[in-house]
């Protein structure tokens, strides 16, 4: 009698947009028999799109319907509340994910932040942006920490979306952001804000911003205000050597520096070629020194910044630093410090067996949501050439039983798809009556209150 062969059973770690692409393209092979279980941290899925990208984009948000669509499918299991990691950090390791999965796909991002490491980084006042956004977007983690928005100038180091983001968020008027899934108690702070203007300044030029066009070009809509641009910041550009986008943007910032839109009560400077050197003040930032460079280009055509010599002080109580994320380590996997990512081959981790990366851990902080689907979509590739060469086998074993079993014991306060259900439905639910997409839940207990109680009663 023929023995049924086993499903192949992967453990996906981090719920974000790679982890949900790597989950969808397992499940979307017809002829495989596959069964993902998808460990998250925290109580709630979606990662990035919940905690990362901004309220007031709701359209980028939409994605998560895409999410929940995978996640509705038998094959697929949700754990939340789940810390994988060594001894006391975590409720599971990483060697019993091995032992009881085929393959685990590690989806976990980059939860740090980069630093200037100039004097006076250190001074209260002088804050992550990556903290900023995870307090305003109510990731449990950062819900405590306090914002003093009582100066009027804030300034915003780094010149990519994540600058925008905060940029805008500070300078949105209090009634568009009530519209928005902003985390309430950021919603409290911001409507009692005294900043009049948020100085965003890039290390290089104009041509060299990070940015991406519609997220420059929308400023004076959500602001309610014009943008300052100097112009002679973005005359005299050789616009042959810039990329598309470059150039685009580039347009964008000539019309704000012609334009004489007022400004409205809050609104943005863009400043060019000024890095950060100091920050100054009597137990808490109130100067920013910038120097000022020149640009230099390679016979690459890359364009460098260099020191002047020349410096600037600007009055602030506020500096953002938002000069990019950083990967954090994993217990016994490889590590490259210097990029903060996971070495790995097209998505195979060097040096391990049926261990595998996607999104931010893998290539770095780089790229809008899309673009991770296609980068999951290389790594299951490769997983799936891994089974076919007979490199990853099928243990002979379902977990679907014991693993449950297992967790509960780890954690009781797990929180399954159902829970999360629960939490979705009640965050929806409080949004309504206020036209807002939900009321975020931003403590873990409030979380597991609704997760756990409700699940338990319905039993
Ligand atoms: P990013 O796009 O890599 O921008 C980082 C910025 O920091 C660059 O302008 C960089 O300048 C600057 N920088 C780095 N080190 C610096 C230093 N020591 N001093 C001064 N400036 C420094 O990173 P991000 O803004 O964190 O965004 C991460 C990714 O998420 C990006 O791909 C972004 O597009 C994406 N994202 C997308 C959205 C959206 O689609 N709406 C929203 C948020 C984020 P140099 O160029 O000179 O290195």
């Amino acid at each position: 009698m023929a023995v049924a062969e086993a499903p192949l059973t992967v453990a996906i770690i981090g719920s974000g947009p790679s982890g949900f692409y790597a989950a969808g393209a397992l499940l979307d092979n017809p002829d495989l028999d596959v069964r993902v279980d998808m460990f998250e941290r925290l109580a709630t899925p979606w990662g990035l799109v919940r905690f990362g990208v901004a309220p007031d984009h709701p359209k980028i948000k939409s994605v998560s319907s895409v999410y929940a669509k995978i996640a509705a499918q038998e094959s697929f299991r949700f754990f939340g509340n789940v810390e994988v990691g060594g001894g006391i950090s975590g409720d599971i390791t990483r060697d019993e994910l091995t032992e009881r999965y085929d393959a685990v796909i590690y989806a976990v991002g980059t939860q740090g932040d980069r630093k200037l490491g100039i004097p006076g980084e250190e001074l209260p006042g002088s804050v992550a942006a990556v903290d900023f956004v995870g307090w305003y977007n109510g990731h449990p983690d950062y819900a405590d920490l306090t914002f003093d928005l009582s100066c009027e100038r804030a300034v915003v180091i780094g010149n990519g979306n994540v600058a925008l983001d905060v940029a805008r968020i500070l300078c949105s008027p209090h009634d568009r952001l009530a519209k928005t899934d902003i985390a309430d108690h950021a919603l409290e702070v911001l409507r009692d804000s005294k900043i009049t203007e948020v100085l965003v300044v890039g290390r290089r030029g104009a041509g060299q911003a990070a940015f991406t066009t519609p997220e420059l070009k929308e400023l004076p809509e959500y602001t309610e205000s014009g943008v300052d641009v100097a112009p002679e910041q973005v005359a005299d550009i050789d616009e042959d050597s810039l990329s598309k986008v470059a150039k685009r943007n580039l347009g964008v910032m000539r019309v704000y520096a012609d334009s004489d839109t007022e400004y409205g009560q809050r609104h943005i400077t863009l400043r060019f070629q000024r890095s950060p050197v100091e920050l100054r003040g009597d137990g808490r930032v109130e100067e920013l020194v910038l120097g000022h460079n020149e640009l230099r280009t390679a016979e690459d055509g890359w364009v460098s910044a260099h020191d002047t010599g020349a410096r600037e002080t600007v009055r602030t109580g506020l500096v953002l630093r938002a000069v990019g994320y950083k990967g954090i380590a994993i217990d016994g996997l490889p590590f490259d410090e210097r990029r903060g990512v996971i070495p790995n081959e097209l998505g195979r981790v060097v040096g391990a067996e049926r261990e595998y990366v996607v999104g931010w851990i893998k290539r770095g902080p780089t790229g809008i949501i899309g673009t991770n689907r296609k980068d999951s979509v290389e790594t299951v590739t490769q997983l799936l050439a891994d089974l076919a060469s007979g490199k990853l086998r099928r243990h002979d074993r379902d977990g679907s039983v014991d693993i449950e079993d297992w967790l509960a014991e780890r954690q009781p306060d797990l929180v399954t798809e159902q829970g999360w259900q629960l939490i979705d439905a009640a965050e929806r639910t409080a949004g309504e009556p206020h036209g807002r997409p939900r009321v975020k839940l931003c403590r873990t207990d409030a979380l597991l209150d609704i997760a756990l109680n409700r699940t338990r009663a319905d039993v």
